[in-house]
This record gives C-alpha cells, sequence and structure tokens, in this order.
C-alpha cells in the first residue's frame, strides 16, 4: 500500500486484469482477502481400497486402459489400480487429449469421491493430472477459490500466493486491542486461511470457527461498522435548521385527538423532538409494526418544525396511501391553522399550479408521493422530510427529497421490522427507535391456512361475515412476470365474487385505475358502501378500514412474507374479531412451506422478519440500501452477531484513538467502494 492511500495493483495480463474486476479484484489487497470457498487434502494419498467413506480423497493409481462407450450414454470409461486395488474412472464429457493422458501405463492421480458402483469402486469426473513416478505430494491444502466461467481457481490460487509473499499483510488493529479481543495476528490468519498446513481440520476451516477466520470475520465488519460510523460523524458536522418549537401546536394537536399516546409513542416523540432540536441533520428510522400508530409520531413531529417556523414534507410511496396521509391530517391540522398542500402526479393543471405555488410560498405541511421529488418542486423552507414506508423508496428518491432543502431533518417510516443484527450493521448509521407497543383495543387476528380447492367455504364464509355487518378484502394473487396477467386476473376475481355473492356489494381497486377512481373507491369501502373489496397489492401499505376484518388472500405461496404480514395488518384495527386466510395452491416447495408456516405461527412483526432473515438471508432487506453498504462476504449476521456487537465498540475507539490504522483498514476492505460510501 503506498503512502497516498491506493492500493498496490494486481500484476496480470489485461484481458486478466478485466475478469480479475469483473468479481471485484481490483488490488493486490483485494487479493489477499478473496478466501478459499473450501480446500481439497491433496497432501496425502489413499489406498483405493481405503478411499470410501464419502469424503474427497486423492489416489495414485497406474492406468491400465480406457475406452469409450456409448450406452447408456457417451462416456469414457478408465481402468486404473495401485496396490491395494481397482477403480474406475467414468467421464461423461471429455477431450482427446485427455484420453490420450489417460492411456495405459499412465501415473494418475486423480481427486475426487469414491463410489462403490456396480462394477466395483469407481470415481465420477474426478480432477486428475498424469505424475512422474517420484513426484513429490504438496505441503500445503489446496484452496479452491470461488472463481467465474473464464477464471479458474488455480489461476488464483497463483495470484493469491504471489500477493502473500509481496502483498502488504501488516496488521490495522494495535497489538493491544488486538490482545483485547483475543484475535490472532491478520499476516498469520491470512497466511493460514489460504495456505492451511498438511493435518489441519478441514471440519473447522468449512465451518468458519478457525480464529483465523474469527479475525478475518471481525476485519471485515469492523470496516462495515468504520464506514457506517464515518458517515454518521461526518453528517454532524453539516448543520440543519435548529426546529425549537414556538408554540403549542404539538400540544394542541394532541388535545384535539381523541386519544392519548401510547407509552412508546410519548418515546418516540420525545427522542425526535430532542433531535430536531439539534444543530445538526437527524436521520432517523421510526420503526413500528402494522398498526403501531406511527402517522401520529409524524404528525407531532411536523408540528415541531412548522411551530419553529419552518416547512415539512411528508412523502408515501404509493397515491392511495399519500391521499389517505393528505385527509387524515389535514382533517387534523388545518383546524389548528396550518396550512397543507397537496402534491401527486395526478393533480390537474391548474390545481399543480397552485400546489406547487403554495409549496414554494407559506405551505407548513407537503404531503405528497413522488411528484414531491420532481424537478420544479421547491420549498421555501424545508426543514423536516418524512419518508413513510421507507423501503419502499431507493436511496435516489431519499436523497432527492433531502436535496429539496438545505440539510433537513429526515424521519424514516417502516413498518418493516429490520431485524436486531440488521439494525447493528446495515443500518448502524440511522438512529432506531421503536415502536414496541400497539394502541389498546386491537384484536388478535386469526390466521387460517385453506387450500385452494376449497374456495368455495371461503366464499360462503365471507357471505356470513358480511351479514354481521364486516366488510372484507380479497386480494389476487401477485402475477409478477405480467401486469396485465395481473389486471385480467383481478377483473375475472371480481367478476366471480359478484357472481358467487349476488346480494353483496363487491368493489374493485387495482394498480391501473386513474387515482380518482381508486380514491372513490377507497372512499366507497370507507364508508361501507362495498361490503368486498377486490384488490390488487395496491392497498398493501397503510390502508385504514377499521370495519374491515377480513381479509384474504389468494396464492398466498406467492407473496413474500414482509408483504403477508402487512397485508393481514389491514384487518384487527377495530373491536371486531378479525381474521385473514391464506388460500394456497398445492403442492408447495419446502420454502413456500416454511414462510406459511412462519405467517401462521406468529404475529409480531419482528420475529417473521428475523425468521424471513434466515431464510432468505440479508440481499432483499437492504436491496434498498445505499448501494455502496457492503454487503458481508464472510460474516454471518446470525452466526456471527458477537463480532457484530464487538466490532461496533471497537470502530468508535479505532476512529477516535488510531485514526490512521481506521483508515488503512477501510482501505483494506473496501478500498474503491469506500468512495461511493461518502459521496
Ligand atoms: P401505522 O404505524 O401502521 O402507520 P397508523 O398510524 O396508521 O399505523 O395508526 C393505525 C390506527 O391507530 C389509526 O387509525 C390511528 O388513528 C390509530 N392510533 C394511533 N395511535 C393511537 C393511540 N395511541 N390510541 C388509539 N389509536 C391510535
Ligand atoms: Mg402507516
Amino acid at each position: 500500500m503506498t503512502t497516498d492511500g491506493a492500493q498496490a495493483p494486481i500484476r496480470a495480463s489485461e484481458a486478466l486484469l478485466k475478469k480479475l474486476a469483473k468479481i471485484g479484484l481490483h488490488s493486490e489487497a483485494d487479493l489477499l482477502v478473496h478466501l478459499p470457498l473450501r480446500y481439497e487434502d491433496e497432501t496425502r494419498i489413499t489406498p483405493v481400497n481405503r478411499a470410501f467413506g464419502g469424503e474427497p480423497v486423492q489416489i495414485e493409481v497406474i492406468v491400465q486402459g480406457n475406452e469409450v462407450q456409448y450406452r447408456p450414454r457417451r462416456q469414457m470409461v478408465v481402468r486404473a489400480g495401485d496396490d491395494s486395488g481397482d477403480i474406475t474412472l467414468r467421464f461423461f464429457s471429455f477431450y482427446p487429449n485427455q484420453q490420450a493422458v489417460l492411456s495405459e501405463g499412465s501415473r494418475i492421480r486423480a481427486f475426487g469421491e469414491v463410489r462403490g458402483g456396480f462394477f466395483g469402486a469407481e470415481m465420477v469426473h474426478p480432477r486428475f493430472r498424469k505424475v512422474a513416478d517420484d513426484e513429490s505430494l504438496p505441503t500445503e491444502m489446496t484452496p479452491v477459490y470461488p472463481a467465474t466461467a473464464g477464471l479458474s481457481s488455480s489461476t488464483l490460487q497463483k495470484l493469491i500466493g504471489k500477493a502473500l509473499t509481496t502483498g502488504d499483510l501488516s496488521d490495522t488493529l494495535p497489538d493491544e486491542l488486538r490482545h483485547r479481543l483475543k484475535l490472532p495476528a491478520l499476516a498469520r490468519s491470512l497466511t493460514f486461511l489460504h495456505r492451511p498446513p498438511p493435518g489441519t481440520d478441514l471440519d473447522t476451516l468449512h465451518g468458519r470457527n478457525h480464529p483465523a477466520w474469527q479475525r478475518v470475520k471481525f476485519d471485515e465488519v469492523l470496516a462495515q461498522q468504520l464506514s457506517l460510523r464515518r458517515a454518521y460523524l461526518a453528517r454532524r458536522e453539516q448543520g440543519a435548521p435548529v426546529l425549537r418549537a414556538q408554540d403549542d401546536l404539538g400540544a394542541r394537536l394532541l388535545d384535539s385527538l381523541p386519544f392519548g399516546l401510547t407509552g412508546a409513542q410519548a418515546r418516540a416523540m420525545a427522542e425526535i423532538g430532542a433531535d430536531l432540536a439539534q444543530p445538526y441533520p437527524m436521520q432517523r428510522l421510526l420503526q413500528g409494526d402494522v398498526g403501531a400508530g406511527k402517522t401520529v409520531v409524524a404528525a407531532l413531529a411536523a408540528c415541531q418544525a412548522i411551530s419553529a417556523g419552518w416547512q415539512a414534507a411528508f412523502m408515501a410511496p404509493t397515491e392511495i396511501l399519500a391521499e389517505q396521509h393528505y385527509l387524515k391530517l389535514k382533517d387534523w391540522l388545518e383546524p389548528l391553522g396550518v396550512r397543507v398542500a397537496w402534491l401527486s402526479g395526478s393533480l390537474k393543471a391548474k390545481a399543480k399550479r397552485e400546489q406547487l405555488a403554495a409549496t414554494a410560498a407559506d405551505a407548513q405541511l407537503v404531503i405528497g408521493t413522488h411528484a414531491l421529488i420532481q424537478e420544479g418542486v421547491d420549498f421555501a423552507r424545508l426543514g423536516l422530510a418524512i419518508v413513510d414506508e421507507q423501503h419502499r423508496f431507493g436511496v435516489a428518491q431519499r436523497l432527492a427529497l433531502r436535496k429539496k432543502g438545505n440539510n433537513p431533518h429526515q424521519l424514516m417510516m417502516s413498518a418493516t421490522p429490520i431485524p436486531r443484527t440488521l439494525a447493528m450493521s446495515y443500518y448502524a448509521d440511522l438512529d432506531v427507535t421503536v415502536l414496541d407497543e400497539l394502541p389498546p383495543g386491537r384484536t388478535p387476528i386469526k390466521t387460517r391456512l385453506v387450500a385452494d380447492n376449497r374456495r368455495d367455504d371461503v366464499v360462503g364464509f365471507i357471505g356470513k361475515h358480511v351479514e354481521e355487518g364486516r366488510q372484507a378484502y380479497w386480494v389476487c394473487p401477485l402475477i409478477e412476470e405480467s401486469e396485465a396477467l395481473q389486471l385480467q386476473t383481478a377483473q375475472d376475481t371480481y367478476e366471480q365474487l359478484s357472481a358467487d355473492l349476488p346480494d353483496l356489494r363487491v368493489g374493485l381497486v387495482h394498480g391501473r385505475l386513474k387515482a380518482d377512481e381508486k380514491q372513490a373507491v377507497m372512499a366507497a369501502f370507507a364508508a361501507g358502501d362495498i361490503d368486498v373489496l377486490v384488490a390488487t397489492t395496491v392497498i398493501e401499505v397503510g390502508v385504514d378500514v377499521p370495519n374491515a376484518s377480513l381479509m384474504v388472500i389468494e396464492h398466498a405461496e406467492r407473496f413474500g412474507l414482509s408483504q403477508l404480514h402487512q397485508l393481514r395488518g389491514r384487518v384487527g384495527r377495530g373491536q371486531y374479531e378479525s381474521s385473514c386466510v391464506l388460500i394456497y395452491a398445492g403442492p408447495l416447495g419446502e420454502i413456500a412451506r416454511q414462510r406459511l408456516k412462519i405467517i401462521f405461527e406468529n404475529t409480531d412483526g419482528f420475529e417473521i422478519a428475523r425468521q424471513d432473515l434466515q431464510l432468505r438471508g440479508p440481499g432483499e432487506f437492504v436491496g434498498s440500501r445505499q448501494s455502496g453498504v457492503p454487503l458481508l462476504r464472510y460474516a454471518d449476521l446470525e452466526m456471527d452477531a458477537d463480532l457484530i456487537a464487538m466490532a461496533r465498540e471497537v470502530a468508535e475507539e479505532m476512529l477516535t484513538a488510531h485514526t490512521a490504522l481506521a483508515e488503512k483498514h477501510l482501505q483494506r476492505w473496501l478500498g474503491s467502494r469506500e468512495e461511493l460510501l461518502k459521496s
């Protein structure tokens, strides 16, 4: 590593460099932390008669002959043996030169799994090479590297071998710290993992429990923590408007509500209120299960900004949800004298001009969809940007909203709970507030799983349900491949249900309706003029109709867990007993079965998210996060939770007491990607 922090380059041909770059290997440092997936033990020869046992082994045999057979399919069959016994090597694809190498009398070392076939011991497609009579054995395990087409493990092996001798393996943890953490030195750990000596217990290596692995995994999560922590601290250097309430607007809102805050809501508001009064921008995530009451908290935060003389923006991902927020907040705040503006894609030109003018002038709260971040939308004094269902927006969109002001405070809200380990790692640069309490009077939701051949029973159940004065949702299957097909299905379902339930008023809402048509249907449902609302997933987020207490979801197996949880959360909002019927089509795959089991057994969104994380890995959770936040390659969020917790503490210490080493550590692990994080 040179003094300016740049990484030592890899010495290789242009063509090879290109291939390396494709898998993210740009520098010598990248090579050094490109670790083997597994190892093969070629330091030993196993006699053929002792080669059974499921583990791949190396044998050394003399070829007795080979022939190409055509039945049952084309294959090359090689007969060979050593002093202890005979074996067949079988290849279903092969080159003529391989056939030549495997000719009678050749001495061959073959590596693979030995099976007892019909004709005795055999190896299928072993890796092999011809050796001389007295060829020595390797003295190290053979590392197998993650590779791609066009880049073999053995090419990587050579390059990495070179990097191990010429590269920079110096430690970035000060000795004292390293001893305190009981971690081995980096140089030793990397050398060991790339070149484990003979006799190493491969199980502890493959299970990644070995101290050398602990060290590498720790360094990886430390790099992540350092970069997130640094981004967090950098934000504090920026100035932001100090939003201190100048009047009692918030108190008056509270007085006017028909309910008091839950303890959790009050705590959340206290935290947010304190943040807003700081001279640097808040970046806080407000998490709360579906129905936890995040909107009121957001409204109170907006009140504080408004009362301090600034504007608040409130952005939601769908037209339906944004409009619902608009109507509710207007209803709450206009009587208190707050000027509320509304921006959505569906506004007519004239109305849009008026709302834009208000936003640029004296509107105090501006609510809307993505329309808020379009060019041409100017805020007079944006002090607080609120984003509902933040996981539905990309980074760029959240950034665009922030850019509408001069470092406004940010409040992000989500009902998709981030499991603890994720919050500790990928979201470490955010402050998180959790609403861990639902408002009183919620009724538990009964979940039923029903096979689709009992659809008629479900339809009958709806009839009874409506007779009792309640309303129901019927959510149509998700058809990801085709929007047209999705619409068709919704239309068909609507007609079928209308025919099956002639006495009921059935409505239909889907993503293709014009905004005002959508609004009209939703308003009719909210007013009780529709009994059964057939919907595509447009109702997924935020819709609030307390009298609807039955949710039917068709082809539930096609939905993601958080989606099912969100949909289910549309009911259970009034005083009536609620249920959710998940109709599934069999036969179910293993993952689908597990997913339905999780949603059936759990009502707590956090627990569902945790199990989902285990099932799917973090990729989908962090998908819409900053692309510069590196996915962990070696550490596992669940298994290595203690390492993550440890790295969190150490990051703080490194950044204050060992700045240069911290910088070097980031360079080694993130290299060019670190730039992305800073931008
Ligand atoms: P979410 O967190 O899913 O966005 P909402 O903010 O939409 O939840 O709140 C769900 C429902 O609960 C709304 O009808 C809201 O008015 C109501 N609510 C919110 N807070 C309370 C409370 N403290 N007591 C009673 N009802 C509440
Ligand atoms: Mg909400």
